[in-house]
């Protein structure tokens, strides 16, 4: 089965492979193809706390679900929902941040600290934010102002709330 690498504890990879095994076990091919049936796009923030099928309904086969630390459109979004939009038929965009968001706590700091200590500069900006609202709205005008997205009129923005299980409906106009 899996390699041994000399170790006497199983690893949480291997945890996960094992429940892969379960999981495949009990599997029986849906017979869908790739196309979202629902023709709706979630992007959302990576935390762990945050079941996005769970909290929104969602079955298998559903919805396309691009997530990343923060929920925040970047540019490898805005590459994720173009591919999502004009090969895969999906219309609606639904941003999902949180509180408790490991941004709120970071600024761009962070990435002149891994400067500091690696001694080249993240290409990337960090994203953090201070308020979830605002970032939130900022998201939404991301993609409503994207030149890539042929489907830009349906577009909702929220902030899911970890302690609650509730999400939040964010204003676009404010
Ligand atoms: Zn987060």
């Amino acid at each position: 089965m899996s390699p041994d690498h000399g170790r006497t504890q199983p690893t949480v990879t291997d945890r996960l492979v094992q429940a892969n095994a379960e999981y495949a076990a009990a599997f029986t091919d849906p017979g869908m193809d790739a196309r979202p049936v629902l023709k709706v796009a979630v992007v959302a923030c990576m935390d762990a706390r945050l079941d996005l099928h769970a909290a929104l309904g969602l079955e298998l086969g559903d919805c396309h679900t691009i997530r990343n630390a923060g929920g925040v459109v970047t540019d490898d979004i805005i590459r994720s929902l173009t591919i999502s939009q004009r090969a895969l038929g999906t219309r609606s965009v639904v941003l999902i941040h949180h509180t408790g968001c490991g941004l709120l706590s970071l600024t761009e700091d962070f990435r002149h600290e891994i400067e500091a200590e690696v001694g080249q500069r993240p290409p990337w900006a960090v994203e953090a934010f201070k308020d979830l609202d605002q970032d939130v709205r900022q998201s939404m005008q991301r993609v409503r102002t994207s030149p890539f997205l042929p489907h830009r009129d349906d577009v909702r923005g929220f902030v899911f709330d970890v302690s609650t299980g509730l999400l939040r409906e964010i204003d676009p106009q404010r």
